[in-house]
C-alpha cells in the first residue's frame, strides 16, 4: 500500500461534517431499522440536514433509505417496512457545510467492493479525504460525491485485500482527522474511532444486542444499557451479534473536542464518562463565582445554555427565569448552511417570555459566541421586549480560531473574536456586560480531560502547519 499522506492547502480540506451515527448488531433477525430510528431520532440536534438508514440482508445484500431532511420528514411507517429484517443495521443523521446540500452526499454510503455491498456512516472531517480522492481518482477510481464517506468507503475496498475489517484498519492508518465510524458489512458491525478520540461515541448493550452511537443519550433512546465510550485508535468487530473483537490501529493519543461539551451534545449525554449536565452546571457555577452581577433575573439561551444558567442561578441566588423560548423545531441557527439561511431562521427560532423579562435587569449566560449573528439578535429582541439591561456571561472562552476537524466555525474572519478582545465584542452585539470563563476553568469543569481546545487558544492535536503549503496564512497562531 503506497503513502496516501500529502500536503494539502487549507481550502481542500474535507467536506466537514458534524453528525450522528447509530448502529446495532443482533444475534437474531429482526427490525433492527426502528431500534435506529429512534437511535437518529435521539441524535437529531447534531445534524438536520438528512437521515439515513441501511440494513444488511441475505447474506451479503444492503437495503437502504436516505434523504434531506428531519429524521421524521424522511422516514415514516412506509419507509421503515421498505428495509427488511436484519442482524445488522446503522443509521445516519448528517449537517453538511455550504454547496453540499445534496442528496448524494446523504449517509450511510453504500458501495459494492471487493467484499461485496458494505455501508458507512462518518461522523467527521478527513482532513487528508480530498488528497486521497485525487490520487484515487488519478489510479482510475471514480467517486459518485463530495463526502468523506465515500473516499473512505474507496480506500477500505482497496486495502481489504485479506478481509474487510483488514481493509478497514489498514484504510485508517491512511486517514488523518477527526472521525468516528460504523460499517456495515454482510454480518459484521465495525465501529471505530479516530486516535485521538475528537468524535465520540459509545457503545452498549440491551438483551443482548451490541449497539453504537455518537451520545449516550441515543443509547437511552432505545433503552440500552451503557458499557463504555469506545477508544481513541480502536476498532470493534462485532461478528454475528455476539462476538466482540478489539484492536488499536494506531497508538492512540486522546484528545476528544471540549466543544462537544460547550454546544454540540445533548445535555443528557455522557461524553467519554464525562455528565455534560454537570459540565455545563459548573460552568454556570464558575461565571457565578467569578462575576457579580447586580440583577433581577438569570435565563439561558435554550438549549445548551439552560443548565449554565442554572448554575449561575444556583450559586449567586438570582431566580432563575424563562427569557427566551425556543421553537422546537426549527434546526439549531449555527449549523445553517448559509449566512442567510442563519440570520433568518434566528428569527423564527426564538421568541421573548415579555411578561417574564419586562423592566427587569437580565443576566443571560450563553454557552459560546462563535459568529456573533445570534447574540446580537437574542439582545436586541430582548431589549425590544422589556428588558431593562442585558448582561451576557459565556461559558466558554472566545473562539478565536477556525475548527478543522468537522465543526462549522467558518474561517478566523468570519468568528467575530477571531481578531477582537471582549470588550470589541461586548460593543457590537449590543450587551451591558460581556464577561467569557477562561480555558482552564473550562477544563476543569469538563473534569480536567485533555481536550482539543484549538478553536479557542490554536492548540490543535494535529498541528495545521502540517496540512499547510509554505505561503498559506497560519491563522491558527494567536494573535
Ligand atoms: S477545534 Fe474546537 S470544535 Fe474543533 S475539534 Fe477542537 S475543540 Fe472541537
Amino acid at each position: 500500500m503506497k503513502d496516501l499522506s500529502i500536503i494539502i492547502p487549507e481550502n481542500e480540506w474535507g467536506r466537514s461534517e458534524e453528525c450522528g451515527i447509530f448502529g446495532i448488531a443482533s444475534q437474531d433477525s429482526k427490525e433492527l431499522a426502528r431500534d435506529v430510528y429512534f437511535g437518529l431520532f435521539s441524535l437529531q440536534h447534531r445534524g438536520q440536514e438528512s437521515a439515513g438508514i441501511a440494513v444488511s440482508y441475505n447474506t451479503n445484500k444492503v437495503g437502504y433509505y436516505k434523504n434531506l431532511g428531519l429524521v421524521s420528514e424522511v422516514f415514516h411507517e412506509e419507509e421503515l417496512k421498505l428495509l427488511p429484517n436484519t442482524n445488522v443495521a446503522i443509521g445516519h443523521v448528517r449537517y453538511g457545510f455550504k454547496g453540499s446540500s445534496n442528496v448524494i452526499n446523504a449517509q450511510p454510503i453504500v458501495v459494492y467492493g471487493r467484499y461485496g455491498r458494505l455501508a458507512i456512516a462518518l461522523n467527521g472531517s478527513i482532513v487528508n479525504a480530498d488528497r486521497i480522492r485525487k490520487k484515487m481518482i488519478e489510479e482510475g477510481h471514480t467517486f459518485q460525491s463530495s463526502s468523506d464517506a465515500e473516499v473512505v468507503a474507496a480506500l477500505i475496498s482497496k486495502c481489504a485485500t485479506e478481509s474487510v475489517e483488514q481493509g478497514i484498519f489498514d484504510a485508517c492508518q491512511h486517514l488523518e482527522g477527526a472521525f468516528a465510524l460504523l460499517v456495515l458489512c454482510g454480518d459484521k458491525l465495525i465501529a471505530v474511532r479516530d486516535k485521538y478520540g475528537l468524535k465520540p461515541m459509545v457503545m452498549g448493550t440491551k438483551g443482548g444486542d451490541i449497539i453504537f452511537a455518537s451520545e449516550s443519550c441515543g443509547l437511552d433512546a432505545v433503552e440500552a444499557e451503557t458499557l463504555r465510550d469506545v477508544e481513541p485508535a480502536e476498532m470493534i468487530t462485532v461478528l454475528k451479534g455476539r462476538e466482540l473483537v478489539s484492536r488499536k490501529f494506531a497508538v492512540p493519543n486522546m484528545r476528544p473536542c471540549i466543544f462537544e461539551l460547550v454546544y454540540l451534545a445533548r445535555s443528557d449525554s455522557f461524553l467519554d464518562n464525562v455528565s455534560v449536565y454537570e459540565a455545563r452546571h459548573k460552568c454556570g457555577e464558575i461565571l457565578a463565582d467569578l462575576f457579580k452581577i447586580d440583577a433581577d433575573i438569570v435565563s439561558g439561551v435554550p438549549d445548551s445554555a439552560i443548565v449554565s444558567g442554572r448554575g449561575y442561578a444556583a450559586v449567586s441566588g438570582i431566580p432563575y427565569v424563562d427569557a427566551l423560548s425556543k421553537n422546537r423545531y426549527v434546526g439549531r441557527t449555527f449549523i445553517q448552511p448559509t449566512q442567510s439561511q442563519r440570520e433568518s431562521s434566528v428569527k423564527i427560532k426564538l421568541n421573548a417570555f415579555r411578561a417574564n423579562i419586562r423592566g427587569k435587569r437580565l443576566i443571560l449566560i450563553d454557552d459560546s459566541i462563535v459568529r456573533g449573528t445570534t447574540s446580537k439578535k437574542i439582545i436586541s429582541l430582548l431589549r425590544a421586549s422589556g428588558a431593562k439591561e442585558v448582561h451576557m456571561l459565556v461559558a466558554s472562552p472566545i473562539v478565536k480560531h477556525p475548527c478543522y476537524f468537522g465543526v462549522d466555525m467558518g474561517t478566523k474572519e468570519g468568528l467575530i473574536g477571531g481578531y477582537r478582545n471582549e470588550e470589541q465584542i461586548r460593543q457590537i452585539i449590543g450587551a451591558d456586560t460581556l464577561k467569557f470563563i477562561s480555558l482552564e476553568l473550562l477544563k476543569d469543569a469538563c473534569a480536567g480531560l485533555n481536550y482539543c481546545t484549538g478553536c479557542f487558544d490554536g492548540n490543535y492535536p494535529i498541528c495545521p502547519k502540517k496540512f499547510l503549503n509554505e505561503n498559506d496564512r497560519l491563522d491558527f497562531i494567536d494573535d
